[in-house]
């Protein structure tokens, strides 16, 4: 008889994550994501393969990490395509609704991020880095993973993750995982599904102004071209020292660029760690 691949279970309550977790053996890798998963995502799901005997996948939009006005609603949800995508690739998927994560409404109780949440992408979307501690800590304390993948193409994510867990003493091990990017250098992104043909070519000039500085160009130049792109608002280019967030000289090395900006109907984010 030939062997078959094992099927992937789709839970969508605690209780039924928690039973199907107490029966599994050995280590656990957790992915956590907002869904509309794409090859980003598959690339943390095939490194937690590879790392641990079992692999938990969430599919979660968390409400809590969207501002008012930034698009929760517009957010693409597919949970049927996320399954045939990760079918055979992971033993479980959890997708809650809204109500079971948070059945009480919005809770009293958060995880604060202070000054590493405040700054970059802060500035923009307060409050954005509590929403994500609040709910990445829920989603550890349900899953109880020895490993929990991220992607650096959320690099300051990562950063206070990492702090999350060291400060609350979690037990779980956070890894990163390089970016994905297409051919022509644009990192993979759920939000690109909402960019036209010709919008999505415009978003090629967030990464040509990441490599730029990689190849020496100062940050003013990287962004007086940046912001020349057509189709393309810049919010922010800047260079910062990947270990402390703080602002660094563009020629600084290591570094972390990073660059947020909008073009056609969403706001993009990238960045790029300079080597020496
Ligand atoms: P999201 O569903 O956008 O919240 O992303 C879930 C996880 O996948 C996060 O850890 C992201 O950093 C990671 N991720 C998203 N896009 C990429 C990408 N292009 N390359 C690598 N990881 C990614």
């Amino acid at each position: 008889m030939p062997e078959s691949t094992p099927r992937t279970t789709l839970v969508t309550t605690k209780s039924a994550l928690r039973e199907h977790r107490a029966a599994m053996d050995g280590t656990v890798a957790a992915v956590l994501t907002m869904g509309s998963l794409h090859a980003g995502h598959l690339a943390l799901v095939e490194r937690a393969r590879e790392l641990a005997d079992h692999v938990i996948l969430t599919d979660f939009v968390n409400p809590l990490q969207f501002g008012p006005g930034e698009d929760y609603e517009a957010y693409p949800r597919d949970l049927e395509a996320d399954l045939a995508l990760v079918d055979g690739l992971v033993d479980l998927v959890f997708a809650p609704g809204v109500e079971e994560m948070y059945p009480g409404g919005t809770p009293r109780v958060w995880v604060r991020t202070g000054e590493m949440g405040s700054v970059l992408e802060g500035t923009s979307r307060p409050g954005h880095f509590d929403g994500v501690a609040t709910v990445v800590t829920k989603l550890l304390s349900l899953v109880r993973p020895d490993h929990a993948y991220f992607g650096q193409k959320d690099a300051q994510q990562v950063a206070i993750l990492r702090r999350v867990v060291s400060d609350l003493d979690l037990p779980v091990d956070i890894v990163s995982a390089p970016i994905v990017r297409a051919a022509d250098g644009v990192a993979e992104s759920s939000r690109n599904a909402r960019l036209s043909a010709a919008e999505r070519e415009q978003a090629v000039a967030l990464s040509q102004a990441l490599f730029a500085l990689q190849d020496g160009a100062s940050r003013e130049k990287a962004e007086a071209q940046l912001a020349s792109s057509p189709g393309v608002t810049v919010d922010y280019l800047t260079v910062v020292d990947p270990a402390t967030l703080e602002p660094v000289d563009a020629q600084h090395r290591p570094a972390l660029a990073l660059v947020a900006a909008h073009v056609g109907p969403v706001r993009l984010i990238d960045n790029l760690v300079l080597e020496a």
